[in-house]
């Protein structure tokens, strides 16, 4: 079978190099160590490779500016004469980034709000996130964390890392732990080594995965040495952060090809982003030019509401226009999943067009992705009880708390009211003769509430059964 252009291209020598580093030896620019060491952060080593617009000169020259660095490598990839370059626009500062707006915060995902210890989010049941450093190899300049990635004071200490394992450690509901920062590799090796090390012995921890921008920014950090060293931990997942098909340089297919042959599951987070990448064309060449180098589009985010980002920011709609441009249009494991990521700490929650148009008892109508409309037609002598004893085979993972809509289908409550609900309606009134107490049998569903939340026993449903066995009897 013929190789693919890109994989054949992975056996040569590429160098994305700008001419401002013609003359630096291979060894050094091939080097991640130096690629770091010899960041563009100022005006002026912008400015020597950059035809800088009055608004970045304005920008780089502010003071109170999120944290401008960018490897030698990716600043190759910019056109340093188009302003609206895409990958110029990630890693560049306009002035339109000092401009606030509405629902804008500083910690939009309520991230820290959420952390039992620093640096350690537990949102979902089952999985965290750890912070393990605040240090990335380039800076985004919509980044969700921007509070805290940059500045080095803000870092992670060894007795953080410790509360953050021991908790792991003390919780056996987490199977899944997600390191993240700022960027995990950028670590000093042996740190990163000891974190995840110290991970695989916690006998709960099913997978570890890690969420970076090195390979995209300096996919020199993916050596032989780096992957046989993850490969220790496996089940071992990597999600790396494409925005733009120009990304995909024949050194990130090199770098994901020594990740694959480790036995590393890439995945790809993608930022919706303004002029960037929020167009149906552009983001199917990218989903097209992942799944080549055996990337698989997993989220596509709308960019949060986060302090520096105002003008980066798109509308739902057209992430819901894009996604209806992928989904049928290609191959369905390169249509990522869009998700908004509540602002407040509520979570991911994907988005998509809508495909069921309507349904009756036995029916659904549905649409495909070009308008074709059908039904398909349900059984109607479905039993749902079929599975129960295969299901009570398997361990039951319960989430107190995190049951959602979930527990309202399974029976386990009948509704989920907002804080302060009861006393909103209560009117400020006292209990009397026909309201006394929140809890009475007289607002309780027959069946429903077999959880911890439902202090008392639940009635029994009749049997009919025995119902007529009583009957019979008397
Ligand atoms: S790589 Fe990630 S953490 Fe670092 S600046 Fe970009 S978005 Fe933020």
């Amino acid at each position: 079978m013929a190789a693919s252009k890109t994989l054949q291209a992975l056996d040569k020598p590429v160098m994305t190099r700008a001419p401002y580093w013609a003359d630096i030896p291979d060894e050094k620019w091939l080097d991640w160590r130096w690629q770091m060491s010899n960041r563009l952060n100022s005006f002026e080593e912008l400015d020597a490779v950059i035809n800088l617009t009055k608004s970045e000169k304005k920008a780089l020259q502010s003071e109170g500016l999120f944290r401008v660095d960018i490897t030698p490598y990716f600043a190759s990839l910019i056109d340093p004469v188009d302003p609206g370059c895409p990958v110029r626009r990630q890693v560049i500062p306009t002035d339109r980034e000092m401009v606030p707006f509405q629902s804008m915060m500083e910690d939009s995902l309520s991230e820290d709000k959420h952390s039992p210890v620093p640096g350690l989010v537990h949102r979902y049941p089952d999985r965290v996130l750890m912070l393990v450093t605040t240090q990335c190899a380039s800076y985004c300049r919509y980044c969700t964390r921007s509070r805290i990635v940059g500045d080095p004071s803000q870092t992670f200490s060894r007795e953080e890392f410790d509360a953050q394992i021991n908790y792991i450690e003390n919780t056996p509901q987490i199977r899944d732990v997600l390191l993240s920062g700022g960027d995990p590799m950028v670590l000093a090796p042996k740190l990163l080594q000891m974190i995840l090390a110290r991970l695989r012995t916690i006998p709960h921890v099913e997978i570890i995965r890690i969420g970076t921008r090195v390979p995209v920014f300096l996919p020199m950090r993916v050596t032989d040495e780096f992957c046989e060293m993850i490969s220790q931990y496996h089940p071992f997942w990597l999600n790396i952060h494409v925005n733009h098909p120009k990304e995909i340089t024949p050194e990130l297919a090199a770098a994901c090809d020594r990740l694959s042959r480790a036995g590393v599951p890439l995945g790809n987070q993608s930022v919706l982003l303004a002029g960037i990448n929020d167009s149906v064309h552009i983001q199917r060449k990218l989903v097209h030019e992942l799944v080549k180098i055996r990337v698989r589009p997993y989220y596509l985010y709308q960019c949060d509401l986060v302090e520096g980002s105002g003008h980066m920011r798109t509308t739902v709609a057209r992430g819901i226009e894009i996604i209806e441009g992928l989904q049928g249009h290609t191959s369905g494991f390169a249509v990522p999943t869009y998700i908004i990521d509540a602002p407040g700490g509520g979570g991911k929650i994907p988005v998509s067009p809508n495909y069921v148009l309507a349904q009756a008892p036995g029916k659904v109508v549905l649409r495909n992705f070009e308008g074709f409309i059908t039904t398909y037609q349900e059984p109607l002598d479905y039993d749902p009880g079929e599975i129960v004893n295969q299901e009570n085979l398997i361990e039951r993972r319960t989430e107190p708390g995190q049951e959602g809509i979930l527990g309202l289908l399974g029976g386990d409550r009948m509704t989920i009211e907002p804080d302060g609900f009861a006393e909103t309606h209560a009117r400020g009134g006292k209990d009397h003769r026909l309201r006394s107490g929140e809890i009475s049998d007289k607002w309780r569903p027959l069946g429903i509430g077999t959880i911890e939340h439902d202090k008392e026993e639940p009635k029994k449903l009749a049997d009919p059964s025995l119902e007529d066995e009583q009957s019979s009897e008397s």
